[in-house]
């Protein structure tokens, strides 16, 4: 079974949403929301909470909102919010109506915050960060109240006013919840409701100059969009009381419940979007899109199907603890669904010439080949001429080779030219160093898609290109960024873990002349080599250029095993 053909396995948030559904809890609705901070590119954990949450949504008849959680002026840009935007869509969603902004909201915070300091659940402090942090306590010692906590309503909302005019620093103070400070969950101990930050911001520029936290902003932005079912990662199970007590205590429209699951680790991969902006930002790799990265941008690039990664994101659990992945799996979807739908041509990595001597000089017979073994979707021609290009791997000297393990071309035998002739190795052709620079051979007569006479035996099927109608161009290989299972997880640091060979670029390599053609994105199979991509940015019929997705196999297992 392929696969593309699977069934989805069942997991505890869908099991949750169905007995919602079907009890008629929030009326039979289902919102759901992907509600990313724009301070970094997506990365393939991202995608599994984007299958999640918009995958639920689409199979219960419901809507899924894209809101950026742009609470953070400091570190977000337009530049994340317009790559975020993208990779949603390019894996396959869309989100209900506008997409928005946790600062469309900010107004209603404004006064959600003013409601609190007016019931007396909020109070502006002045303590210094580390002074508050002594006051915070330990997990296993309580804290104690601060000293500004008792303030008068009216002395908080003149201070409040305040920190929104500008009149006070940075620093100066914060407005707090006055919830509890010996609660044996930090969460509870009067968190931080707003800070003076006197930054510009990509949606509201100047408008303010105190910003929400993020905690006391995100329950709320699930409020006033009335989400049903807010799922999110483990980490903020702990935060969920303080959620809880936020809409016990404000006037918001709707009871949203939180939901938390694991997230996604992928073994050799980081998934953090603050080490994969250190990889960025120190040049280790070209940018937030190298075929390197697991940013949806850069597996994008690098050919990674959206299809092979929602099968890929749509087989995992969905599970109430961590754990993690093999990449292998990974990769093994994404394989799975080239294999399905990309179509065959042939490129020679490392040419070696062979000129085939009773072949006419200038004489083109066009050989055809379905593009897809099991599939219709058409032929592909190639030109055969007297000088061809085969791979230097798939020529050797030495006729004690075993046929078993060396199934192709051998001075003195056959072999058969995939989609063509039976060929003979007649004579090799040195240059001064003593380096191998041409193959002398004849052809079969009447071979081709047919089987050779009696007698002739070829060792196995290699590919060919044309040396003549052929084009040149640039193949990159990929390999995995890290040498480390858990580069993540390491004393040293993930860096020291960098595969120094996870880029090769082949300049001179040599392809089916139709390749230029391709169109930037479209994935092939190169003939016994693996899955390519035409480049998205650098391809053109004047520097084809691709990028290798990933191997006809896991040869990764058997380097390490
Ligand atoms: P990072 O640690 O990479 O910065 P984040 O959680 O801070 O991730 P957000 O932009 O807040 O990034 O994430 C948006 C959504 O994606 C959140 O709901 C978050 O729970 C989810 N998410 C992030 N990383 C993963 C992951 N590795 N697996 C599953 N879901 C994830
Ligand atoms: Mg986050």
């Amino acid at each position: 079974m392929s696969n593309s053909d699977s069934i989805r396995p069942t997991n505890f948030v869908r099991d949750i949403i169905q007995k919602d559904v079907n009890d008629n809890v929030h009326g039979g609705k289902v919102i759901t929301r992907f509600p990313p901070e724009p301070n970094g590119y997506l990365h393939v954990g991202h995608a599994k909470s984007i299958c999640l949450n918009f995958g639920l949504a689409e199979e219960f008849g419901g809507q899924c909102n894209l809101r950026f959680d742009d609470t953070n002026p400091g570190k977000e840009e337009q530049e994340f919010v317009d790559s975020i935007k993208e990779d949603v869509q390019w894996l396959g969603f869309q989100w209900s109506g506008e997409v928005r902004y946790a600062s469309d909201y900010f107004d209603t915070f404004y006064a959600w915050a003013i409601h609190l300091i007016k019931n007396g659940k909020a109070y502006v402090c002045d303590l210094s960060p580390e002074q508050a942090s002594e006051y915070r306590g330990w997990a296993t010692q309580p804290g104690k109240d601060s000293p500004f906590r008792d303030r008068s309503v009216e002395e908080n909302l003149d201070l409040f006013e305040r920190m929104k005019n500008g009149e006070l620093d940075e620093g100066a103070c914060v407005l707090r919840a006055k919830v509890d400070m010996t609660s044996p969950n930090m969460n509870m101990r009067d968190p931080i409701l707003y800070r003076i930050r006197k930054e510009s911001h990509h949606q509201t520029g100047g408008k303010w100059c105190i910003y929400p936290s993020y905690d006391f902003a995100h329950g709320q932005e699930d409020a006033i969009e009335e989400i049903t079912h807010s799922i999110c990662t483990l980490e903020f199970q702990d935060h969920r009381p303080l959620y809880d007590w936020f809409l016990d205590n404000l006037p918001v429209p709707s009871r949203p419940h939180q939901y938390e699951f694991g997230r996604l680790n992928l073994s050799y991969t980081i998934t953090s979007k603050r080490k994969l902006k250190q990889l960025v930002d120190e040049k280790v790799v070209a940018g937030w899109d190298d075929p390197r990265m697991p940013t949806v941008h850069g597996m994008r690039r690098r050919g990674f199907t959206a299809r092979g990664i929602r099968n890929f994101c749509d087989g995992l659990p969905v599970a109430k603890s961590g754990g993690v992945v093999d990449v292998a799996q990974f990769e093994a979807a994404v394989r799975d669904d080239l294999n399905e739908n990309a179509p065959r041509a042939m490129c020679v990595l490392d040419p070696v010439k062979v000129v085939i001597s009773n072949m006419e000089e200038g004489a083109v017979e066009q050989m055809t080949a379905p593009a897809h073994p099991q599939r219709e979707m058409g032929t592909h021609t190639m030109p055969f001429t007297r000088e061809i290009y085969i791979d230097r791997a798939d020529f050797s000297e030495d006729s004690s080779l075993s046929r078993k393990k060396f199934k192709r071309l051998v001075l003195g035998e056959w072999v058969r030219l995939r989609s063509a002739y039976v060929i003979k190795a007649d004579e090799v052709i040195r240059d001064a160093s003593g380096e191998l620079q041409e193959i002398r051979a004849s052809l079969v007569p009447g071979t081709v898609g047919i089987n050779p006479p009696e007698g002739i035996k070829p060792r196995g099927v290699i590919h060919w290109v044309s040396a003549t109608e052929g084009k040149q161009a640039t193949i990159r290989l990929y390999d995995r960024l890290f040498l480390n299972e858990a580069p993540d997880a390491t004393d040293e640091g993930f860096l020291k873990y960098v595969n120094p060979e996870s880029l090769k670029v082949l300049e001179g390599c040599w392809i089916e002349p139709g390749l230029i053609d391709a169109q930037p994105e479209q994935s092939f199979q190169f003939e016994r080599e693996g899955y390519f991509v035409a480049d998205r940015f650098d391809h053109s019929a004047e520097h084809p250029t691709f990028n290798k997705t990933i191997g006809l196999r896991d040869t990764w297992a058997s380097k390490t095993n």
